[in-house]
């Protein structure tokens, strides 16, 4: 079993990528919710929507997020009632939100629900948020706390970063079904998301950094920082905000102590000792998916990446060499 850590956009491109090269059953995605938000009087699961949508083969290519080919007239009809259009939900992202609320409202599981969702829309891996208790990142800003959607998608994340929390992570444990993933566990990815506000979350859920920490299976994570930059969204203003260095580097120093691999660009190849002098391994290779091909190629790395650590490991407890995977033909 393979378990992926994952935000929205750069994380179900990556998860993507795994999820066309192994067998789909053997994949399990755990995904931010701290995202998670009502509005109309919907729950709205971004990341794991994002996700879910990439998985399926629906994601709208454009922006990574959304259903491809999607309408606008429930939002315009709503915006002709006065409602401000500001969250962008189509048509079809509707009935998701819609089905997830009433599941909710019939006492099931955010967990079960998304299970569901994601089965009908012929997902056949793993898709588990992380908690089933609502968290909700703040942002604090200059001008005051911000809800995470207000922060990132009302106001265009264009406000400083000094300061993030996330309300209700005190009340929020690991699911049963992500601690079963990382117990069976032969490789652990954390996705090139945002160290920050969507792997962050995931780590202060009660359990993980603990189950993480016991999994004997090798831990590798890819740098969402390339060339010094984020590729998108603000995770480069976040770093510098809450004082980290905006580098491969600093996504290095933020995993100490969790990873055992870390795969950085090409672009950041000058990093590659510093980042070794930290005790973890380096893969330098290209980690911008532009295309689908550039996803598997990424997976395909990065799962032998992870192979080497764990044969290594073995070589030296002079154990048999194990195969993680079970790649698809
Ligand atoms: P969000 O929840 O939609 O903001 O998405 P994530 O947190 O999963 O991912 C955001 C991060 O993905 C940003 O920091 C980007 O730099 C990174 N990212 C997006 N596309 C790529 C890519 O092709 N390669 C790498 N290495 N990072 C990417
Ligand atoms: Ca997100």
């Amino acid at each position: 079993m393979i378990v992926a850590l994952a935000g929205g956009v750069g994380g179900a491109k990556l998860a993507h990528g795994l999820y066309q090269l192994v067998q789909p059953h053997t994949l399990a995605v755990i995904v931010n919710t701290a995202d998670d938000f009502n509005l109309f009087g919907l729950r709205i699961s971004p990341d794991a929507d994002t996700v879910m949508y990439t998985l399926a083969g629906v994601a709208n290519p454009a922006t990574g997020w959304g259903v491809a080919g999607d309408t606008w007239n429930t939002l315009e009809m709503l915006t002709r009632y006065g409602y401000e259009p500001w969250f962008r939900l189509g048509d079809r992202d509707f009935a998701t939100h819609i089905a997830r609320s009433e599941q909710l409202g019939a006492g099931r599981s955010l967990t079960d629900v998304t299970q569901t969702l994601s089965g009908a829309l012929g997902v056949h891996a793993q898709l588990l948020p992380m908690c089933d208790e609502p968290v909700a990142t703040q942002v604090d800003t200059p001008s005051g706390q911000l809800p995470f959607q207000d922060y990132f998608v009302r106001r265009h994340h264009q406000d400083p970063v000094t300061g993030v929390s996330f309300t209700g992570i005190e009340n929020a444990t690991m699911t049963k079904a992500a601690a079963a993933a990382i117990e069976r566990a032969t490789l652990i990815i954390i996705c090139p998301s945002n160290p920050i506000v969507s792997i962050g979350p995931i780590l202060a859920v009660a359990g993980y950094r603990d189950a993480l920490g016991r999994s004997k299976a090798p831990k590798v994570a890819v740098s969402p920082i390339v060339g010094g930059k984020a590729l998108r969204g603000p995770a480069d203003q976040m770093l510098a905000g809450l004082g980290h260095e905006v580098s491969a580097f600093g996504v290095a120093q933020m995993y100490r102590g969790l990873i055992d691999g870390l795969v950085i660009d090409e672009a950041d190849a000058d990093q590659q000792a510093r980042i070794s002098a930290l005790g973890i391994r380096v893969l330098v290779t290209n980690t911008v998916m532009n295309d689908e091909a550039d996803r598997v190629q990424l997976a395909r790395e990065t799962v032998a990446f992870g192979q080497a650590q764990l044969n290594a490991g073995n070589q030296q407890a002079g154990r048999s060499q194990l195969d993680i995977t079970s790649q698809r033909p």
